[in-house]
């Protein structure tokens, strides 16, 4: 398929975190005009901001989508409407957080929409997942994600084991 490469950011720290990232993998394979490459593993990361409230599960999604960058950032929105996600504190507790983290090598100051996401560089959580999917990935500005992971705060992210599937 044509379209833009782009990197999804996902974050769950409620209701069962490793199911909340399950389900919104499996409804961003299903976005229109889009594909899924690859899911990273999941990691469990300490939260970023308030500390009462419990660890965080991260994870990232490789697609190819024809949608353009607001159209997807639209389809994220809705898919955390889904989840039951409500907006009560800034860097709270949610039960899933969907992020654009790169969108082709666009770079993006919209007021909706920044690209790539501006806390990428400062985010283990983010960057190891991003590692794991393409080594070789560069932000826009030539930026190596392998460099800018080496270089960031440590986040006591733990990796998890592969999430058991039933049998079918
Ligand atoms: P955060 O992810 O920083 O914890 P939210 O998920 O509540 O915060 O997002 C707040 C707003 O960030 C959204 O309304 C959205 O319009 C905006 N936003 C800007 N750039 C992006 C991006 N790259 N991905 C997702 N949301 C973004
Ligand atoms: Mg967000």
């Amino acid at each position: 398929m044509a379209g833009t490469d782009a990197f999804i950011g996902l974050g769950s720290n409620l209701e069962e975190p490793s199911a909340q990232l399950a389900r919104a993998v499996i409804a961003l394979a299903a976005l229109p005009k889009t594909e899924l490459v690859a899911q990273s593993p999941f990691y469990r990361s300490r939260p970023v901001g308030p500390q009462d409230q419990p660890d965080f599960i991260n994870g990232a999604v490789w697609i190819r989508t024809e949608l353009s960058a607001i159209e997807l950032l639209d389809e994220l929105q809705a898919i955390e409407q889904n989840h039951g996600r409500e907006r009560l504190q800034h860097w709270g507790p949610r039960t899933l957080d969907l992020d654009l983290l790169l969108y082709g090598m666009a770079t993006l100051a919209e007021p909706r929409l920044s690209v790539p996401h501006p806390e990428l560089p400062n985010r283990d959580f983010v960057l190891q997942p991003l590692l794991d999917l393409a080594p070789d990935l560069t932000l826009p500005d030539g930026a190596p994600i392998a460099e800018l992971r080496a270089r960031c705060p440590d986040n006591r992210l733990r990796r998890l084991d592969p999430i058991p599937r039933d049998p079918i």
